[in-house]
């Protein structure tokens, strides 16, 4: 299927119209570029990737690397040549990423100089025919191929509904699948950023989720180039780095987006009270849920935390709560951007009642066309009439606010009764020693399955399992009450920082 509507290359664009205007920052190497400098880089990149792996329209690049201005020219390289691109998260070991090479089998895997190792043997186990590496600016097969390109590239004419990425998320088979992700998608999704979160040519956003993921390269990152403003790039996240850079006024940077982990860890940073943020128009959290607790800490420093939902598979944006929002609708996800359709189904695929809680379901020119190689999960993933299954559970407030309740899976029933844990996590977030918790449904005789909770303090602090039973005693209906803490250093966190629930121990 095609849209008749082309699809642009953002970066030749904004060479055109703004040449001069910084496009990318990259903190680790302190490299800067212009828009006309990444456009030439971009097409370096691509004469490399055509001349040296003879690659042609429709193959996948891999790319292995941590934060790296060098995967957006990578990215952007893809378009050029019409090329599929691959980023892969270095947070998985080699078995996961050669189950992804196999069934994605790129022609090339473009691999950071810390990931040779893991590289060779990947390329080697899913015979992905070529590698090379890329080092952070200093000399690599990248830089050499850059420097040697020459000739000109004719970009073949693309469509809104071509594949740009495929970007491999966890779903719920366990097996990774890989979501396509169109050119029509990443229009849509940073239309919608510019008009929800305010993106314009003179942002300056951070870009410190991992870029393998849809939290550091779709939301706020391909939307900013997409506006013409300039991506900041973080090789990777550290809280007290996170603060500086915050603060640091030369650098200037008005937006970034988050998961709830990020901004937990900031607010223990010790500037953190006195520090002035003033500067930054706007805070995005999203990609889990966000203790209510986290969103009044804030909001008691005069920053509004706006909450995002959305999927890979969804662009992402799929919901928005606007700043003026955020405290009347604290914990709301807010409403869907302008082209995006939802609503909440009942088991049998019928929408519930305005204030019932089922599945949310969701349409629109942001939503995936459906996964790699994946018939069965295309089949399942979609209603007939188009659907997209998301797997949350939703429910809308007598104004239309969507709340996400939880995923549907880490639903769990105790006593015959429905708890969704994000509900009881926030009512022990309400102590002040907890710095981060997770509650899931374990098997039991009497009940089927009971709460247990996992507890990480502050330090310093000092709470036990009978004192947290006994606050949400006050707070909860018995059946959501958790029947067991345990106290753990630290949650399992994903590399974009969402807590893995299912490596929690259900024994
Ligand atoms: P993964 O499943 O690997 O984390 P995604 O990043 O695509 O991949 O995750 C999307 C999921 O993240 C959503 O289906 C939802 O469960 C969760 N999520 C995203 N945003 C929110 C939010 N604001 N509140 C609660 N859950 C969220």
């Amino acid at each position: 299927m095609t849209s008749g509507i082309p699809a642009e290359d953002w970066i030749a664009h904004h060479a055109r119209f703004a040449p001069s205007s910084e496009a990318a920052h990259d903190l680790a190497s302190g490299r800067r570029f212009t828009y006309a400098e990444m456009d030439r880089r971009v097409s370096c990149a691509a004469l490399w990737l055509s001349d040296a792996f003879a690659v042609q329209p429709g193959d996948r690049i891999a790319v292995l690397s941590m934060n790296d201005t060098d995967v957006f020219e990578l990215q952007f390289a893809c378009r050029r040549l019409g090329a599929i691109f691959l980023p892969l998260n270095w947070r998985l070991a080699v078995p996961e990423l050669e189950f992804i090479c196999k069934d994605a089998t790129p022609v090339v895997l473009v691999h950071g100089d810390e990931f040779t190792d893991a590289a060779l043997q990947v390329a080697k186990l899913a015979s992905v025919p070529h590698t090379a590496n890329l080092a952070n600016g200093k000399p690599s097969a990248y830089e050499t191929g850059l420097a040697k390109a020459s000739g000109t590239l004719a970009p073949p004419a693309l469509d809104l509904a071509d594949t740009w990425t495929v970007m491999y998320t966890s779903g719920t088979t366990g097996r990774p699948k890989g979501a396509r992700i169109t050119y029509q998608m990443c229009v849509f999704n940073s239309v919608h950023c510019a008009m929800t979160v305010g993106l314009t040519a003179s942002t300056r956003n951070l870009v410190f989720l991992p870029t393998f993921h849809t939290g550091g390269l779709n939301v706020y990152a391909n939307p900013t180039f997409h506006t013409g403003g300039c991506n900041v790039v973080l090789r990777s996240f550290d809280p007290g780095r996170f603060l500086a850079l915050m603060t640091d006024k030369e650098l200037g940077l008005t937006d970034l987006l988050g998961v709830p982990t990020n901004f937990l860890m900031l607010a223990q940073e010790p500037g953190f009270a006195a520090a002035d943020l003033s500067h930054i128009r706007s805070m995005g959290v999203g990609g889990a849920a966000s203790p209510l607790s986290l969103l009044e800490t804030f909001g008691r420093k005069g920053i509004a935390l706006r909450q995002g939902w959305g999927m890979t598979e969804t662009g992402p944006m799929g919901l928005f709560l606007s700043a003026d929002k955020a405290m009347a609708k604290i914990g709301s996800s807010g409403l869907p951007p302008m082209y995006v359709r939802l609503k909440i189904c009942d088991p049998d695929g019928d929408p519930v009642r305005q204030g019932e809680t089922g599945e949310l379901m969701i349409k629109g020119p942001n939503v995936t066309p459906g996964y790699w190689n994946r018939p069965e999960a295309n089949r399942t993933s979609f209603t007939a009439d188009g659907w997209f299954h998301t797997g949350d559970a939703a429910r809308q407030d007598e104004d239309g606010y969507y709340y996400i309740v939880d995923r549907w899976k880490d639903m769990f029933i105790s006593g015959g009764e429905n708890v969704y844990p994000v509900e009881v996590e926030n009512v022990i977030y309400q102590l002040d020693g907890v710095l981060e918790n997770a509650v899931v449904g374990v098997p039991h005789e009497k009940w089927g399955e009971i709460g247990r909770a996992f507890v990480v303090l502050k330090p310093g602090a000092n709470l036990d399992e009978g004192a947290v039973i006994e606050h949400c005693g006050t707070q909860l209906a018995r059946f959501k009450v958790p029947k067991e803490v345990r106290f753990l250093d630290e949650l399992p966190h994903n590399a974009t920082g969402k807590v893995l629930k299912h490596q929690l121990p259900r024994t």
